[in-house]
């Protein structure tokens, strides 16, 4: 059989130095080398952290092509590579590690000293092709659209993680702090791991509806103190765990003050404030735990595709805006998100 021929160049949208606007570029087409595949970009989420990237704050090897929530079709596979073949549909775990280290054998490989992040620290899929290691590229079953298997690849994921950060099991009663992204898979996966009542607090209706409509309580917190309204729910004893996926240190207090007897707060949200907390009433006295998240496992990939496949986790209504491969658009997206102009998730289709 002749090896299919390799595409000669590629279009990329690239971030040449931090601060700047996203480019257009066409380059050299990637080739896959040992244990790499090459993959055809079908889609790729604009997220949130990418604007700031475009704006210097985390990302640090420039020129880069962003783009952390990757699927695709495998174009070509690398010497040795023989767990996936030219065809298969496929999303990308963002997380590029050793697999050798003392924190990848113990299965916190977020934590590889030598671990990198697609679209981050190496090229991403702001492109129609992207090579990436055989062992992050995963099965996306045939009735998962590509735009729904980019975003599972963030946002999904990272609730997932966050929810067993909390050890939310069978009974528990959660509160999930900010229907965005992560909040509206967080709330369908906190029920599917058996929660008895997710209360979902947010101060946009449009999120709270959402948030009821996959069967969480909503909490209005324009309405009044939504650490007030849980405890009145639930008897005046809070609830098990609760998940902060928003990133406002008040927020984090909440997510804390809200906590019953040996409850558990898992922070997701990103911000540079700090928290205040009272330690005896809401922490010591408690048993209560705060725990942060920091990404995901590739291990919960797998796990997440089956709560999609049991209709446990619907994304049906969760990419609202789908946009080419081209810098200007993308770059106006970026402004948007910057802004918190918009609350839509929108996905590149090269
Ligand atoms: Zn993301
Ligand atoms: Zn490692």
């Amino acid at each position: 059989m002749t090896p299919p021929k390799s595409p000669a160049t590629c279009r990329a949208v690239r971030l040449e130095s931090p601060g700047r606007e996203l480019v257009d570029a066409t380059q050299e087409a990637p080739a896959p080398g040992p244990g790499e595949l090459l993959i055809r970009v079908k889609a790729a989420g604009i997220c949130h952290s990418d604007a700031h990237y475009r704006a210097g704050i985390g990302s640090t090897n420039h020129p880069l092509t962003l783009g952390h929530e990757i699927a695709g079709i495998v174009e070509s596979i690398g010497a040795g590579v023989a767990t996936r073949r030219a065809g298969d549909r496929v999303c990308v775990h963002y997380l590029v590690t050793c697999g050798e280290c003392r924190d990848c054998r113990a299965g916190r490989e977020q934590f590889c000293a030598t671990g990198q992040m697609i679209g981050k620290d190496r090229d991403g899929g702001y492109a129609d092709l992207i090579c990436v290691p055989a062992v992050n590229a995963h099965p996306l079953p045939d009735f998962v659209p590509f735009e729904q298997g980019a975003i599972l690849m963030c946002s999904s994921a990272t609730a997932l993680h966050a929810l067993r950060k909390a050890r939310v099991g069978e009974g528990d009663s959660v509160a999930v702090f900010g229907v965005g992204g992560l909040g509206v898979s967080a709330v369908q996966l906190a029920r599917a791991l058996g929660a008895a009542t997710v209360y979902a607090v947010d101060v946009n209706p449009a999120k709270l509806a959402l948030a009821q409509r996959h069967g969480a309580v909503p909490v209005d917190a324009r309405a009044g103190d939504p650490v007030q309204a849980i405890r009145a729910a639930t008897g005046r004893r809070g609830v098990d765990a609760a998940l902060e996926l928003i990133g406002f240190a008040r927020t984090m207090e909440q997510a804390v003050e809200v906590l019953a007897p040996q409850g558990r707060a898992a922070l997701a949200g990103l911000t540079q404030e700090r928290m205040s907390i009272a330690p005896y009433r809401d922490v010591l006295n408690r048993e209560a735990e705060i725990i942060g998240v920091s990404d995901h496992l590739a291990s919960e990939i797998a796990e997440l595709m089956g709560f999609v496949e049991r209709g446990q986790l619907d994304l049906s209504h969760a990419v609202t805006r789908v946009v080419p491969l081209d810098a200007a658009t993308i770059n106006g997206v970026l402004d948007d998100l910057e802004a918190f102009r918009d609350d839509v998730r929108t996905v590149i289709r090269p």
